[in-house]
């Protein structure tokens, strides 16, 4: 069967040459008689592919010394609670921005463990936008600022970054991870999962000044403390060796292609397909406000749930899967991370334009 255009939230798309190298590696790596599934995480060829990982990354995005860059294991969400367990440890308050479900998510996990303040909220507009952060709210006692850069579910991304001063802020980009040049010197930390942008899921991406180490409150589980995990060059114990590897490979493939202004313009193109045609259609429409708009996520719906599902139903049988919105919102959703090609927005964008044209005229 021809290869889908999967517009799956995540786990998604991989780069086609990726998955055929991973092939051709599958069972001799680089002439060592096996597969890295079955290499020893402490080997000198493992050695070389998780270094190799990091310092992609460390050119890719631009990190700089300070900075630690870890590979873990729980997804994004055990982040959310190794992130107080880490640094609500000064004052006991953290501020959280709540954008959209996952900033949500992230808020209610850090009240567990100390005085948790929403600061600005976009729940009244159901998400269809990011909020404004007025400065009066954040508290400059706070261990730290919570912010979702691009909120999966509801498609919008964070274009502008609070004022925080000198409060350091922390950024879940598990759905922007590597799709444009972001500043990490605005961060105290960012973190991600990789099934998004980066590889198959299972492995997390954590990027963390290395100032704010070492003060993890006493009851941190070991596996949770990030100095730890940075002491030990994330080799405390197993790594998801298989997925840092496929991870290597695909930064491998965004240096290739020119970097990430490249992936920026190359997934600005895809986004104005797809919003243009959104803006012009009578039957299709964006939900979010359009300064807000992720490049990575984007819903929309018709005004019936009828034609939603007919037209969900119509793509599966076309090659265009996963396009059905995330379960608590409905409508439709095409996730369009790096690996998807600017022909699979192009042919899905034809095909809206079909399906429109054919149930006017039905009408
Ligand atoms: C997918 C996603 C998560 C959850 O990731 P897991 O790895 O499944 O825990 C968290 N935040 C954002 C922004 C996401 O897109």
């Amino acid at each position: 069967m021809a290869r889908v255009y999967n517009f799956s939230a995540g786990p998604s798309m991989l780069p086609e040459s990726v998955l055929n190298r991973a092939a051709d590696e599958m069972l001799d790596y680089n002439g060592t008689g096996e597969s890295v599934m079955e290499m020893s995480h402490r080997s000198k060829e493992y050695d070389a592919i998780i270094k190799n990982a990091e310092a992609l990354f460390r050119e890719l995005m631009n990190i700089p010394d300070n900075y630690k860059v870890l590979f873990l294991q729980g997804g994004a969400s055990t982040q959310f609670a190794a992130i107080p367990l880490n640094f609500m440890n000064g004052s006991g308050k953290a501020d959280y921005v709540v954008s959209g479900q996952w900033s949500n998510k992230a808020m209610k996990e850090a009240q567990k463990y100390g005085d948790v303040k929403v600061v600005a909220s976009s729940k009244e507009q159901n998400f269809s936008c990011v909020p404004d952060v007025p400065k009066s709210e954040l508290r400059p006692d706070a261990d730290y600022v919570y912010v979702c850069l691009n909120e999966t579910v509801h498609g919008n991304l964070m274009r502008t970054l609070p004022d925080v001063g000198d409060v350091p802020l922390i950024a879940d980009i598990s759905s922007c991870f590597l799709s444009e040049p972001l500043d990490i010197t605005k961060f105290g930390m960012v973190f991600g999962g990789a099934q998004k942008n980066i590889a198959p899921a299972g492995l997390t991406i954590c990027i963390i000044r290395e100032d704010l180490l070492g003060n993890a409150r006493e009851d941190t589980p070991t596996m949770l403390d990030y100095k730890i995990m940075a002491d030990n060059d994330s080799l405390y114990n197993t790594p998801p060796c298989y997925n840092i590897y496929i991870c290597m490979l695909v930064l491998e493939w965004i240096k290739k292609l020119g970097g990430l202004e490249k992936m920026k313009q190359h997934n600005e193109a895809k986004a104005k397909i797809l919003y243009n045609f959104l803006d012009e259609s009578e039957m299709f429409k964006g939900t979010v406000v359009k300064k807000d708009r992720s490049l990575m996520n984007v819903p929309f719906v018709t005004d019936s749930e009828e034609l939603n599902a007919e037209f969900i139903k119509a793509c599966t049988e076309n090659g265009f899967i996963n396009i059905k919105g995330h379960r608590s919102v409905g409508g439709m959703r095409a996730s369009i991370y790096n690996a998807m090609p600017i022909e699979g927005v192009e042919k899905l964008v034809d095909f809206m334009r079909e399906f429109e044209l054919e149930h006017k005229e039905a009408k």
